[in-house]
């Protein structure tokens, strides 16, 4: 006899949000996390790191005060006060989390838990069973063979926990989590070098936006080696010495390891239970069917893109699914993407190179500068809109880069899942002055009718 419709292995983003949906259609759920209720995103992800970027923004608008002609003086970072005001951050957010999770009835568990049958989660010694169970445990943050974290070696974590601005830093991977910290860091006052074995910075974005981002930071002072991998790395009371596959030697205050994150099912019997795996990961079919019947899996421990909304989506489609209710399929291609540090990337959809792929020359591009744009101007930043369209049809693809540009990523993805073409973009109307307007702006010039752009 089940104890509940619904156990949730796991209180992160895809475990809560399929807890919330659950009980809204009138399920009874328990919700079991061995840690804080909000997972990596609230407690050590999206939240904490973006408190921090926007204090780095803060330091960034008080040094350069004076091109704005407003007398200012920037005297340093206070990290212990920096990580208070991300602190308060955190912790109103996560008040209103648990309230939210009370008020809706989700049975709150606190302890680690294990799949001890394919309908049952064991905590705490207890049994737990569900006519239905969601794997949603998540994700760590990665090493690399012979780099073991400690010491002057962290990931985000630790890096997270500092309470003080080192005065230099090796970032290891420059993917998002590493150019987020590579920013704050230099904004903060730190020199910064970034390593990276791949060809770009962020070399899952569209490689216009890749370029415009290296140009930024390259002006911004922040260094970087591409296409050289990691070979060792050693520490002591002095410092870091790094040495990359070519012999180049780098040394440090300290080295963040951001080369990407594993996922977190070790230990916890989903194997024994005959969930179908693949180097840890939980495979499911597009409903987010493990093989095993009755057993859903959400967020960071499937295969895809690891962000909070992604997270969120699928643990709503999945408590749908089970109400019967058929929810559109949660696609990875067409889920919006943020990195955002200074400048912003922002993108959603196709990369050219990825269009181009599947749709040989039937593909147009069109980018838009931000130059042009009234606000952008204002707010003394540079960058693009980059547009990927099927030739005649719909835009599959929007490209950003800029200040705040993260921002414009809510209607780029309603273009593309609702497959606009620039026709139907262009007739709808654009606030002046607004970051936005280069959005509509892109989209005229795509339907051969540009305002304030070039043809
Ligand atoms: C530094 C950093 C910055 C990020 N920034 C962003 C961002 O800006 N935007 C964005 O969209 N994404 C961002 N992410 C990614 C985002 O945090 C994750 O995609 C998201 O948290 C995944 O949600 P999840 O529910 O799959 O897992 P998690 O949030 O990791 O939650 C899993 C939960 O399961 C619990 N758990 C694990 N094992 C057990 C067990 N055996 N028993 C009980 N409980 C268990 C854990 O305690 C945890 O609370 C960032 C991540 C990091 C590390």
């Amino acid at each position: 006899m089940a104890n509940a419709d619904l156990v949730i292995l796991g209180g992160g983003s895809g475990g809560y949000a399929c807890a919330l949906r659950a009980s809204e259609l009138g399920m009874s759920v328990i919700l079991i996390d061995k840690d804080k209720l909000g997972g990596t995103c609230l407690h050590r992800g999206c939240i904490p790191t973006k408190a921090l970027l926007h204090a780095a923004e803060v330091a960034d608008s008080a040094k350069d005060s004076e091109a704005f002609g407003v007398r200012a003086a920037f005297e340093g970072i206070d990290m212990p006060k920096v990580n208070e005001y991300r602190d308060g951050v955190v912790s109103r957010l996560y008040k209103g989390l648990q309230g939210l999770v009370k008020s809706r009835n989700v049975t709150f568990i606190e302890g680690a838990g294990r799949l001890v049958s394919p309908t049952t989660v064991e905590v705490n010694g207890e049994q737990h069973t569900g006519s239905h169970v969601i794997l949603a445990t998540g994700s760590y943050a990665r090493s690399l063979p012979g780099l073991d974290i400690g010491g002057r070696f962290m990931t985000s974590d630790q890096a997270l926990n500092l309470n003080f601005v080192p005065r230099s830093v090796i970032v290891l991977g420059g993917g998002v989590i590493g150019v987020e910290f590579a920013s704050v860091w230099k904004s903060f006052g730190a020199e910064v070098t970034i390593v990276e074995a791949l060809p770009h910075l962020v070399p899952n974005e569209d490689e216009a936006c890749s370029k415009a981002l290296e140009r930024a930071f390259r002006k911004r002072g922040i260094a970087f080696s591409l296409g050289k991998r990691f070979a060792s790395a050693t520490q002591d009371d002095s410092g870091v010495k790094v040495t990359l596959e070519d012999g180049t030697e780098l040394g440090a205050e300290l080295l963040l390891v951001a080369v990407g994150r594993g996922p977190n099912t070790a230990g916890m019997g989903f194997e024994d239970q005959g969930v179908a795996m693949e180097r840890g990961w939980v495979l499911v079919d597009e409903r987010l069917r493990t093989n095993v019947p009755g057993v859903f899996a959400v967020g960071d421990i499937t295969p895809g893109l690891q962000l909070a909304h992604r997270g969120f989506q699928q643990g709503i489609f999945v408590a749908e699914e089970i109400a019967g209710l058929s929810p559109a399929i949660v696609a990875d291609v067409n889920i919006p993407r943020v990195t955002y540090c200074e400048p912003e990337v922002a993108s959603v959809g196709l990369t050219e190179a990825q269009a181009r792929e599947q749709h040989g020359a039937n593909v147009a591009v069109y980018e838009y500068n931000l130059g042009g744009n009234g606000k952008s101007q204002i707010l003394a930043t540079t960058g693009f809109i980059k547009l990927v369209q099927i030739t005649d049809g719909p835009v599959v693809g929007i490209h950003m880069v800029g200040s705040r540009i993260g921002e414009q990523v809510g209607e780029a993805q309603l273009i593309v899942n609702w497959e606009a073409t620039p026709a139907d973009v262009a007739t709808l109307i654009h606030a002046h002055p607004t970051q936005n307007e280069a959005m509509g702006e892109a989209h005229l010039a795509l339907a051969g009718k540009p305002l304030h752009a070039h043809a």
